[in-house]
């Protein structure tokens, strides 16, 4: 059971709710397109799911239909009210909180134990750090698989070379496998928004992709997309001189947007000079 065009655009009526750009509330109201993400979540009974952003609890009853159980962040306090009554009686928990600074040890139960499969209709305007900052930070979770804008799934899933990859790209092959399962349109939403989305898949390693210290690996990284363009002996510059970035097979005059992950591990391994950052 989910909920239908008729019944969200009755909800947010009887609620007094007009959707909230700036927070990215572009609800589902296609019971197919959320019973596919479900489906290609792969969860089920004994599962445990984290939604962030239920919304009005589309995509969290087509979760919940599934068997698994589901723990869904909402930051809106009066949709917290709404999934009180969409939700009521179903193996959902909704955490009234923002999954930005929420602690995610407290949410998902601490113990480290349990692995969590993230399933989310991502707000837009956080999609980005929201992914990167659970893979960096909450281990539980294992697996994802989040809707969001077309552009943004291209940045996650893009490799050297390509016109997305960036940073993002990095983070996620550096903790994980991801790739592109699905691309949703945007008269499944309302209000209907003037992007196309696409769904996502996260799998994290067991290890990270290479050895490497992360957080001399992102100082460079960042460095690196902050000029994308220049040629890395110039962007790099006060992190690694010429030499270091020569010992690390490294051209000194590619540019960060061609580097793989295991180029940028062989930078991050190179003696930094003196004096150079190193923190995240
Ligand atoms: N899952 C619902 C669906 O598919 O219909 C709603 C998705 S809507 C794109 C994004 C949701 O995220 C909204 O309910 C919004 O209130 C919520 N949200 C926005 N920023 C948030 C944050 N920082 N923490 C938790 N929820 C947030």
């Amino acid at each position: 059971m989910t909920l239908t065009r008729t019944q969200v655009r009755d909800l947010l009526d009887r609620h007094g709710i007009h959707p909230k750009r700036s927070l990215g509330q572009n609800f589902v109201v296609e019971p197919n397109t959320v019973r596919r993400i479900a489906e290609l979540a792969g969860v089920g009974a004994g599962d445990r799911v984290v939604e962030i952003g239920p919304g009005v609890g589309s995509l969290t009853l087509a979760l919940a239909d599934t068997g698994a159980s589901v723990t869904a962040v909402e930051i809106d306090d009066v949709l917290v009210g709404v999934l009180a009554e969409t939700t009521a009686g179903r193996n959902v928990e909704v955490v009234h909180a923002d999954a930005m600074t929420v602690d995610w040890g407290a949410v998902l139960g601490g113990a480290g134990d349990a692995d969590w499969t993230l399933v989310a209709n991502l707000p837009y305007n956080v999609s980005v750090p929201l992914v990167c900052d659970l893979l960096d930070d909450v281990p539980a979770i294992t697996r994802m698989v989040v809707m969001v804008q077309k552009e943004v799934a291209e940045r996650l899933v893009a490799g050297p070379g390509d016109d997305a990859y960036g940073l993002p790209s990095v983070k996620v092959a550096y903790h994980a496998v991801g790739r592109m399962v699905g691309r949703v349109p945007p008269s499944v939403f309302l209000p209907r928004p003037n992007v196309d989305s696409a769904l996502v898949e996260v799998v994290r390693r067991p290890e990270p992709a290479v050895d490497a210290d992360p957080a001399r690996l992102f100082t460079l990284v960042r460095a690196g997309f902050g000029q994308r363009r220049k040629m890395v002996r110039r962007s790099l510059a006060g992190l690694l001189d010429e030499t270091a970035i020569v010992a690390a097979g490294v051209d000194p005059t590619e540019r960060a947007e061609r580097l793989g992950l295991a180029q940028w591990a062989a930078l991050a391994g190179v003696p930094a000079p003196t004096g150079s950052g190193g923190e995240s």
